[in-house]
C-alpha cells in the first residue's frame, strides 16, 4: 500500500529524484536502461589511522545501485559493511573518492545538504532498533516524520506506517512491553513513515529468531517492490539469497557482485 502524506504528488517512492542515467564506467550487473541511479560510489575509500599503522575499512570501492533494487550486502565482520552504510547515509565521510546519494553529491556538500539528506533521503534500520524507550511505538514513528521536511499529517502517517507492518493495535504501547520482532517493526515503520526513497538496514535481523527474522525481511522486500531502493547488510549468506543482487565484500574490498548463486529465493524459503 502507498501511505497518505508520503508520496503525494510524486508517483513512486524516489522517483522524484533528479539523478543522472549509470555511469558505463563503473561495474553493475543487472543495471536496467532508464532506471536512475540511487547511489554511486567510485574509487572509495575509508582509512583509520592508528597506533602508526593504517587500516582500511574500505578500500576502492565502486559501485552504483539503480532505484528500487533490493541490494544484500553480504561479508563476515570487520569486512566493511557498516561502513560502507555509513558513507551512503552521510553519517561518516569517505577518506577517498566521490559518493552521490539521490543525485546529491557527498564531497564537498555542506553541512546543511549533509543533514537535508539524512532526513529526508535515507532511512535507518539498525540490529538492535535503536527505538526511544520513554515514547510509545507511535510515539517514535511520530518524531522521524516530524524532522522531516515533507511532514504533514505526521500522525496520521505514523499509524498507517504501524499498520502497514502489522502493528496497529501496538501503537500505544512502549518498546519495553513489545517483542524483539515488534519493535523492528516499529523501527522498520519508523523509516516507512519518512517516505524517504533510501531505506537501509544494518543486520536487521541479527537480534532476532528465525520466524521474526523472516517477518522482517519479508517487509523489507515488499518495501522494494513498491519503489524503494533497500539495502540490507548482513554476515549470513542464506538472507542473500532473497536479494535482486548481492555484494560481497572482504577486507574492505568488493570481492563479488552480482544475482544471489543458484537464483533468487522467496524469503519463505531461506532456512537458518
Ligand atoms: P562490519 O560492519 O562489516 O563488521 P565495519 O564497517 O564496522 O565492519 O568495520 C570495518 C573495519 O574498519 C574493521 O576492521 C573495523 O575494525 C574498522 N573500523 C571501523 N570503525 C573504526 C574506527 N572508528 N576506528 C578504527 N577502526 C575502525
Ligand atoms: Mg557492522
Amino acid at each position: 500500500m502507498t501511505m497518505p502524506g508520503k508520496t503525494e504528488g510524486k508517483g513512486r517512492p524516489g522517483s522524484g529524484l533528479s539523478s543522472p542515467p549509470a555511469s558505463p564506467g563503473l561495474h553493475h550487473p543487472g543495471h536496467r536502461p532508464g532506471v536512475p541511479t540511487a547511489v554511486r560510489l567510485a574509487g572509495v575509500s575509508r582509512r583509520y589511522e592508528i597506533g602508526g599503522g593504517t587500516v582500511y575499512a574500505l578500500r576502492d570501492v565502486d559501485l552504483e545501485i539503480d532505484e528500487g533494487e533490493f541490494v544484500v550486502v553480504l561479508g563476515p565482520s570487520g569486512s566493511g559493511k557498516t561502513t560502507l552504510l555509513n558513507m551512503i547515509g552521510a553519517l561518516d565521510v569517505a577518506s577517498g573518492g566521490t559518493i552521490s546519494v539521490a543525485g546529491q553529491e557527498l564531497t564537498g556538500a555542506s553541512r546543511a545538504e549533509l543533514s537535508r539528506l539524512r532526513r529526508n533521503t535515507v532511512a535507518f534500520i539498525f540490529q538492535t532498533f535503536n527505538l526511544f524507550p520513554t515514547l510509545t511505538a507511535l510515539e517514535n514513528v511520530q518524531v522521524a516524520v516530524e524532522i522531516t521536511d515533507h511532514a504533514g499529517g505526521a500522525r496520521a502517517t505514523a499509524e498507517a506506517a504501524l499498520a502497514e507492518v502489522g502493528l496497529a493495535d501496538r501503537r500505544l504501547h512502549y518498546p519495553a512491553e513489545l517483542s524483539g520482532g515488534e519493535q523492528q517493526r516499529v523501527a522498520i515503520a519508523r523509516a516507512l513513515a519518512t517516505g524517504n526513497p533510501i531505506l537501509v538496514a544494518d543486520e536487521p535481523t541479527g537480534d532476532l529468531d528465525y520466524h521474526t527474522g523472516v517477518q522482517v525481511l519479508d517487509i523489507l522486500q515488499q518495501q522494494s517492490r513498491a519503489g524503494h531502493t533497500v539495502i540490507v547488510v548482513t554476515h549470513n549468506r542464506e538472507i542473500s539469497r532473497i536479494a535482486d543482487r548481492v555484494i560481497e565484500l572482504s577486507s574492505g574490498h568488493v570481492v563479488s557482485d552480482g544475482p544471489p548463486a543458484g537464483g533468487r529465493a522467496d524469503v519463505a524459503d531461506l532456512r537458518w
